[in-house]
């Protein structure tokens, strides 16, 4: 019942083509790190971010993303979502929460669509990167509070309570299942030793019809914008393999997804070949 209702699919990928992944609501906030740890984390002289709910982010690919876990200083737990194959980073959990991720942007088959909100962490931006006239800065990392949406700080609330309650309905399961291991035969007789399917949970009618709302004007917001700056592209450039990723990104999600990656040789990576 929580699933969400149809959205422009938005797709992205690793570089080998074999772990491939949707992006089932618009995305939270888009932000730029110019932090010295983003430049060695990612290899490059700045890091793009897309930030959406983690659990809208269904992975379509033939191989599934490698997930691995990182604990961080401040005891957060963090979900490292990789290409198993070649190595590509995709997307990884918050530093407030592990039910927002945030998404390598240029992962995305249209990065050019995802601009920034915000370049953080300006005073250690490389003098030579220019940003475009009117990109909005700051110093620091970006006060959520302040630079991100009201709609999307009520979507992060309720994703954290989500999130919350998930954990406490998994330590009832565990409970439960604990108390069959002392008791076998009275388990089976007893419903609550089955696990309920999550996606069930933590949701009514009422909070879905104001979080879809909700959504469906960031979303409507952020698309008006986003065709604008399509027909730009498309003006530019008469790609036509652009043409059919934008044709893939306007159909609807509610069609089987379209999970085949792109005709990639299998190729053998060695540790010297990963970029
Ligand atoms: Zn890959
Ligand atoms: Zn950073």
């Amino acid at each position: 019942m929580s699933k969400p209702k149809p959205f422009p699919a938005i797709h992205g990928g690793c570089f080998c083509g074999s772990t491939r992944y949707r992006l089932e609501t618009a995305p939270l906030f888009n932000h730029a790190c110019h932090c010295q740890d983003c430049n060695k984390r990612t290899g490059s002289v700045f890091a793009c971010f897309t930030t959406v709910e983690t659990e809208f982010i269904t992975p379509i690919g033939k191989t599934p993303p490698k997930i691995t876990t990182n604990v961080r200083p401040t005891g957060v737990v963090q979900y490292i979502a990789t290409c198993g194959t070649c190595g590509t980073r995709l997307w990884a959990t918050g530093d407030r929460s592990t039910s927002i991720a945030e998404i390598n942007t240029g992962s995305l088959d249209l990065p050019e669509l995802m601009e920034p909100d915000v370049h953080a962490f300006i005073e250690s931006k490389i003098p030579w990167v220019l940003l475009p006239e009117g990109a909005k800065t700051c110093t620091g990392h970006f006060d959520y509070s302040k630079w991100w949406p009201t709609s999307s700080l009520k979507r992060l609330d309720a994703a954290i309570q989500r999130e919350q309650e998930k954990t406490k309905l998994q330590a009832k399961v565990v409970r439960a299942e604990s108390l069959d291991a002392e008791d076998e035969k009275e388990a089976d007789k007893t419903p609550t030793a089955q696990t309920p399917d999550e996606k069930e949970v933590a949701e009514d009618d009422e909070e879905f019809e104001r979080r879809y709302l909700e959504t469906e004007k960031a979303l409507q917001e952020r698309l008006e914008q986003l065709s604008l700056r399509l027909k730009e592209h498309e003006k530019v450039q008469g790609d036509d393999l652009r043409s059919d990723v934008v044709q893939a990104a306007k159909e609807p999600v509610s069609e089987p997804p379209t999970a085949e990656p792109k005709e990639v040789p299998v190729v053998t990576v060695s540790e010297n070949d990963v970029p």
